[in-house]
């Protein structure tokens, strides 16, 4: 809980599943940026993704990101697009944070690729109003920079070649995840058999 004021990380994704690249994103933005807290935020219905391929039920991939930040200070998992419901909206998400702490200030981070699609949020012309964009680089995906005019920072973290893309394929050839995500998610994949067709 906090008192007010706070320097908040919202990190947003499908996180299906959430991975060792999200985590030392999000640990190290905050820690360079000296965040209070960083908020692993559930995509409810990622509609630029769930129009493309199945999503994992997002009750799911809140318990795998529960496990990811499970003892790691700092880093909260955040059922708040869940418990809204519908798709999901950075803006919606942001714009609830402030009214929750007008005095704070909310640092939206995002990867290179999904940078290079800011322009196709939603109303996405008022994100830079309600927070400070943060760029952290992927490997393989070219630095983006935002919008011209849009205030941001750039994050040098350890480019970890990781995604949950390549995550679900390996799941789904019964290839192991270990070292990839944490053991907490490994456990969870399992005890829910969230990528097995078979029980
Ligand atoms: P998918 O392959 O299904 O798109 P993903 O690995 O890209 O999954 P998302 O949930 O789409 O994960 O990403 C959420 C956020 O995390 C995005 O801003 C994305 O750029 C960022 N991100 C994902 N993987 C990494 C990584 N390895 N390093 C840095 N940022 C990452
Ligand atoms: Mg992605």
């Amino acid at each position: 809980m906090s008192s007010g004021g706070e320097r908040l990380g919202v990190f947003g994704g499908t996180f299906d599943p959430p991975h060792t690249g999200h985590l030392v994103a999000a640990v190290n933005v905050r820690y360079e940026l000296g965040l209070d807290r960083v908020l692993l935020v559930v995509a409810n219905d990622p509609w630029q993704k769930s129009a493309d391929h199945p999503v994992t039920p997002a009750a799911d991939r809140l318990a795998m990101v529960e496990a990811l930040v499970r003892d790691v200070e700092g880093l909260e998992a955040s059922a708040l697009e869940i418990e809204r419901g519908g798709p999901s909206y950075a803006v919606d998400t942001l714009a609830q944070l402030a009214a929750a702490d007008p005095g704070g200030r909310r640092f939206l981070i995002v990867g290179s690729d999904a940078a290079a699609g800011l322009l196709t949020w939603d109303r996405c012309h008022e994100l830079p109003v309600l927070a400070t964009l943060v760029l952290v680089d992927r490997p393989g995906v070219a630095s983006a920079s935002p919008p011209a005019g849009w205030e941001f920072e750039r994050v040098e973290i350890p480019r970890l070649d990781i995604s949950s893309t390549d995550l679900r394929r390996r799941a789904a050839h019964g290839r192991p995840l270990d070292g990839l995500v944490p053991p907490g998610v490994v456990s969870c994949i399992r005890e829910r058999r969230i990528y097995r067709e078979q029980p």
